[in-house]
């Protein structure tokens, strides 16, 4: 079944590339968030963000308009981008699906004024082992003394308002941190000098106060993911889907939080997570994501859909999901499958998340 899916699949029909973010606590790893999800909060959710379960998706219709100032004329070709919310490690170390990590690329942010810290560094390290492809954002540059703010403007724009002493400390500080990230065995380039993305890092200055070089931020994490995993990005009818959360929700009952990397779920599928005391195999109640309306937004009210198509992040009700264990796989159990070698593959990410908890 795997084989058909992967035959199947074309350039033309790619799957959001899913992004986490993480750093140094204090480095702004939250506020950029807010950032570039609060841009089209005056128009509402009309710039097409929509909140999801663990997650935001951004629709390339918003990213584009986000971007024009930069004319990219590469195509943007993928249907949008889907942002993990939890910002941290969480969402990485708990969450590495067997062999495939959730995230196709990470943001490490870097605070401009500290350089690299030991989380950073443990964040490399992760980086590196999960072979993720990353971007630094370097942020907080509206901290340089003297920066003359330009809200939301492309960082070579922005770097163009500045003074000749700002623009001074801006390179003495980046070439510091590059020194820094080739002590840690890598090589950096700010973003528009890199020529070689798949050997340098590409540094991003940001301000998650102010907004400079968010447009970049987001243009660049749209090219590298098309132009670096386009193979990995193809839309697969197989089922690829992480459970985030295990959440108790009045009236709902236990609850998993999911995070659909490729395929479709559909309401009434048979499905197989890894449980505490052996798989468990049940039946999707409903599929809910968030509310649209934010004004609507009730507390425990949900959209219920019938099917949901990669990638997205969704609440799934079910009987029997207590000793579900988060950060391991669901799977669909299609007409064509055995149920015994699904459930005995659902608890091979028992002994990998087991093995993690032993290492922390
Ligand atoms: P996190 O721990 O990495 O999630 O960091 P937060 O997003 O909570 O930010 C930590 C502190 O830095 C907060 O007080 C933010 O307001 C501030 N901060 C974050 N980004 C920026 C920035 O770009 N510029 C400035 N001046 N402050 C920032």
């Amino acid at each position: 079944r795997k084989a058909d899916a992967l035959k199947n699949r074309s350039a033309d029909d790619l799957r959001s590339p899913i992004c986490c973010i993480l750093g140094h606590v204090d480095t702004g790893k939250t506020k950029l968030l807010d950032c570039i999800r609060r841009t089209n909060v005056q128009e509402g959710e009309a710039g097409g963000i929509t909140q999801q379960i663990g997650a935001t998706y951004f629709p390339m219709d918003n990213i584009r308009e986000r971007t024009k100032e930069l004319k990219a004329d590469a195509k943007l070709r993928v249907p949008g981008l889907l942002v993990i919310d939890t910002p941290g490690h969480e969402s990485f170390t708990n969450l590495r699906a067997r062999g495939s990590s959730l995230c196709d690329i990470a943001i490490l942010v870097i605070d401009i004024m500290h350089g690299l810290e030991p989380q950073t560094i443990e964040s490399l390290n992760l980086l590196k082992s999960r072979q993720t492809p990353f971007v630094v954002a370097l942020n907080k540059v509206d901290r340089l003394y003297g920066w003359k703010p330009s809200p939301g403007a492309p960082i070579r724009a922005a770097l163009k308002q500045q003074s000749k002493d700002v623009v001074s400390e801006f390179d003495m500080r980046l070439s510091q941190i590059m020194t820094e990230l080739k002590e840690q065995g890598m090589n950096s380039e700010l973003y528009y000098r890199n020529k070689e993305l798949r050997k340098y890092i590409s540094i991003i200055p940001t301000s998650a106060i102010s907004g400079e070089g968010i447009p970049d931020l987001l243009m660049l994490l749209v090219q590298l993911t098309q132009k670096l995993m386009e193979d990995k990005l193809m839309y697969m009818s197989e089922v690829q889907c992480t459970v985030l959360e295990v959440k108790v929700v009045e009236g709902l009952g236990t609850t998993i939080d999911v995070v659909l990397v490729n395929g479709v779920l559909h309401e009434g599928d048979q499905i197989v997570v890894c449980g505490m005391q052996g798989p468990i195999v049940t039946t999707v109640r409903a599929l809910l994501t968030p509310h649209p309306m934010k004004e609507l937004r009730v507390k425990g009210t949900y959209l219920h859909h019938k099917e949901l198509k990669a990638a997205q992040g969704i609440k799934i009700t079910a009987q029997g999901l207590e000793h579900a264990i988060a950060g391991t796989q669901l799977y669909v159990v299609g007409p064509d499958d055995e149920l015994e070698d699904i459930k005995e593959e659902a608890m091979q990410d028992m002994k990998s998340v087991m093995s993690r908890v032993d290492k922390s």
